[in-house]
């Protein structure tokens, strides 16, 4: 195998394989194969959903990003022969590889809630955010202008489920958007967002600096806190709560269910180890164990020199797609391959749609300027020079200002 002929095929346009593909462009015949054309910069998903950003800002094209210099295909894969060295992609096409990277993320997990597959939403993609948004303008279009505050506030509660990181920004996002459209459309009574957390406290895994910010939004947005409480079903309009061996039913206009994710379901399909929780083991250096010309990175694997609190984020699966990268040349190159420490870069969480908390050197800040950081951090991770240049030089001078939720073809 020559470094020119050499079929790398990368699974997943995501974190983890968008940036190995980008930084192996050029190393031998890559193929980057994503089930969408776009890749999603997730942690500004709440900034799309309330306008505060574009799609084209979080959601580039892979094929614009790559320039030509790897080869895209859009298609789901739904099988990989590991032995014949095969992917095969749904409808019947298949890739042969000499090297495979795997990257195909995590998918929602709904522990076996009765109803919360079939009548949640999800909110991981810009469909998700779509839908959520849609929903939340519907049900305001719904409420006549004189309906009364408690059944205004009844037809505007919206239930988040999963009190981490994710569901602390979703909730404090959408409960600044109802209220906003609330006062627009001169309705009476306010909105209710309601988060619920299995465990005695949300954000479990934050410090006590950034703590503080999110305490403080939670209260200012007027978000509902339900600690130690357990869903135990989900309905077309209802949601059964419990708490102290209680049960409580709540209508509700929306359950949005952010409270965990599991391994791609393609990883079922791969005779390869899997620990307990079903991810892919993988070597110090990326690659599977008795299968070196495979590596995995990403929400999929299992390596083992990462703080838990690293585990399953963006930050990971970045920093691991350059090692991935350097690592495929290497071995393409038959030279020895490496192994890294990966560190935690920071945390910066939005908090409303005025707001944010970000953390960096152990110091945190918060309000409005922690919000601009925010945007000027991740507009250094969005992927290729020419992408982050267009977005800053957006944001700089078109401004970040929400959209606010009008009437549906207004
Ligand atoms: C709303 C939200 C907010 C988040 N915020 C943060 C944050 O602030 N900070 C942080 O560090 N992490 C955050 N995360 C987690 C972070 O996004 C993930 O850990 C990260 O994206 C994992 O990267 P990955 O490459 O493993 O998977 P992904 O980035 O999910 O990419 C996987 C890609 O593979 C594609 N795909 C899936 N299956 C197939 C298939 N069978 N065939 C072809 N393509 C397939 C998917 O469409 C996707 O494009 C957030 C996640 C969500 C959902």
């Amino acid at each position: 195998m020559t470094k020119n002929d050499s079929k790398i095929v990368i699974v997943g346009g995501g974190f983890g394989g968008l940036f190995t593909a980008l930084e192996l462009a050029g190393a031998g015949d890559v193929t980057l194969i994503n089930d969408e054309d776009h890749f999603l910069f997730k942690p500004m998903l709440y900034e799309y959903l309330s306008g505060e950003v574009e799609a084209w800002h979080i959601a580039p094209d892979c094929r614009d990003l790559l320039e030509g210099k790897a080869k895209f295909v859009k298609g789901l894969v739904n099988a990989v022969d590991l032995d014949a060295r095969i992917v095969q992609l749904q409808g019947g096409r298949t890739l042969s590889y000499d090297i495979l990277v795997l990257a195909p993320g995590a998918v929602n997990n709904f522990a076996g809630v009765p109803g919360a597959e079939q009548f949640s939403l999800p909110f991981r993609s810009l469909d998700d955010a779509n839908h959520l948004r849609r929903r939340m303008t519907e049900v305001l279009d719904r409420i006549p202008p004189d309906a009364a505050p408690q059944d205004a506030r009844e037809a505007l509660t919206f239930v988040v489920v999963g009190g981490g990181a994710s569901g602390v920004e979703l909730s404090t996002k959408m409960a600044d958007l109802l209220r906003d459209a609330v006062k627009r459309r001169a309705l009476h009574g306010e909105p209710r967002v309601v988060i619920v957390e299995m465990a005695d406290r949300l954000v479990p895994g934050m410090g006590e600096e950034i703590r503080k910010h999110v305490d403080v939004a939670l209260q200012e947005t007027r978000v509902e806190v339900h600690t130690l409480t357990r869903v135990v079903n989900v309905g077309a309009n209802t949601i059964t709560l419990e708490h102290n061996q209680r049960q409580t039913e709540m209508t509700t206009s929306g359950v949005v269910w952010v409270a965990g994710v599991r391994p791609n379901p393609l990883l079922e399909t791969l005779r390869v180890e899997h620990d307990r929780r079903g991810l892919i083991p993988v070597e110090p250096t990326l690659q599977l164990r008795e299968r070196p010309e495979v590596f995995a990175l990403g929400d999929i694997s299992f390596y083992p020199d990462v703080a838990p609190i690293l585990a399953g984020t963006a930050q990971l699966a970045f920093q691991q797609s350059h090692l991935c990268a350097q690592n495929v040349r290497a071995f393409i190159e038959g030279r020895e391959l490496k192994s890294k420490h990966f560190v935690e870069l920071g945390e910066a969480v939005s908090l409303g749609t005025e707001h944010a908390a970000v953390l960096t050197g152990g110091k945190a800040i918060g309000g409005p300027l922690a919000r601009q950081a925010r945007f000027a951090l991740y507009t250094a991770r969005l992927p290729t020079w020419h992408h982050r240049l267009r977005v800053g030089a957006s944001w700089f001078f078109e401004g970040t200002t929400p959209r606010p939720l009008q009437p549906l073809g207004f």
